[in-house]
């Protein structure tokens, strides 16, 4: 029994294995060499010590190899050797081949992919617990930073920005939402101010979002869809500026669509009075009123969804 289940575990670590480096593998498409690339990576050369460009580099990101762009090392796995070249104590799984060296005693370690010329590896140098140190020629790797997560903001006022925020809140690609006043006299501005009317102050909700996960036409149509666009100098009960329907545009881009849309709607038959002006600085209101609706289990009573396009 325990013969079948040792070779059963022989052949799953074979087929891990395998699909480990069929993971790793890159379609065979080289970039071309510089000649001292092609010093290094082909003819197996070593570059100077403490000239390499990714030696001091600390971004988050991955170590590819320049010849086929076959992921090789994390950043995580770089630490500081003073030995002059980037130092690795692990590689990606089965990114990296070891062969003996030519010299007979050191080994030298290629891309398991292209079988570009890497560095060496050492091990039992106690310079991190995994007790292993990747010397790798930087000439022989690019550097992919890893993406932020890109991020854009739109600013929207409907009346009462609790019941705007509660809409923008559940929509697709929003990373999150604040409430505060825009368009005032005032700087920070509290709400007992901006309630007495003197402030010049507007109830805006700030949206932030996943450009790649949604646009800001698409929130446009939300803020359209959940307030009445054709109310003027307030929303439903509450009436006064801080009331207003406006859209305060951070670029260009944002300015043209709300335009767009504005005639969308009057060619529809209705009569919009959305106010359309560049964004000036967002004041965060008081933390009682962020997440009203959520924070009390409730749902706005002029903010209703209605579907228009
Ligand atoms: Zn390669």
């Amino acid at each position: 029994m325990k013969k079948y289940l040792l070779i059963i575990w022989v052949v799953a670590s074979t087929f891990t294995a395998c699909n480990a480096q069929e993971n790793n593998k890159k379609p065979m498409k080289l970039n071309k060499l510089s000649t001292q690339e092609a010093a290094v990576i082909l003819h197996k050369g070593t570059e100077r010590p403490f000239t390499g460009e990714l030696l001091n580099n600390k971004d988050t990101g991955t170590y590819v190899c320049r010849q086929c762009d076959a992921a090789l090392y994390r950043s995580e796995d770089k630490f500081e050797s003073h030995c002059g070249w980037p130092s690795f104590d692990d590689e990606i799984a089965g990114a990296v081949k070891r062969v003996p060296d030519a010299d007979g005693y050191r080994v030298e370690i290629v891309c398991a992919n292209c079988g570009g010329h890497l560095g060496h590896v050492f091990e039992g140098e106690r310079f991190t617990a995994k007790n292993t140190r990747h010397c790798v020629n930087s000439i022989s790797m690019k550097f992919i930073p890893d993406k932020k997560q890109k991020m854009e903001k739109a600013y929207f006022a409907s009346g009462c920005f609790w019941g705007t925020e509660y809409h923008f809140m559940k929509a697709n690609g929003v990373l999150e939402t604040t409430v505060g006043y825009m368009g005032g006299r005032t700087q920070s501005p509290t709400y007992k101010e901006v309630c007495t009317g003197t402030t010049g102050h507007v109830e805006t909700a700030e949206i932030v979002y996943d450009p790649t996960k949604t646009t800001f036409e698409e929130l446009l149509k939300l803020y359209y869809e959940t307030h009445d666009f054709e109310q003027v100098g307030g929303q439903g009960p509450d009436i006064g500026e801080q009331y207003q329907s406006v859209v305060f545009y951070v670029n260009d881009e944002q300015k043209q669509m709300v335009e767009k849309y504005i005639q969308i709607l009057k060619d529809k038959g209705y009569k919009p009075a959305t106010e359309l002006r560049p964004a000036p600085e967002f004041w965060s209101a008081e933390d009682y009123h962020q997440e009203y609706y959520d924070k009390k289990n409730g749902t706005p009573y002029c903010h209703i969804y209605r579907k228009i396009f």
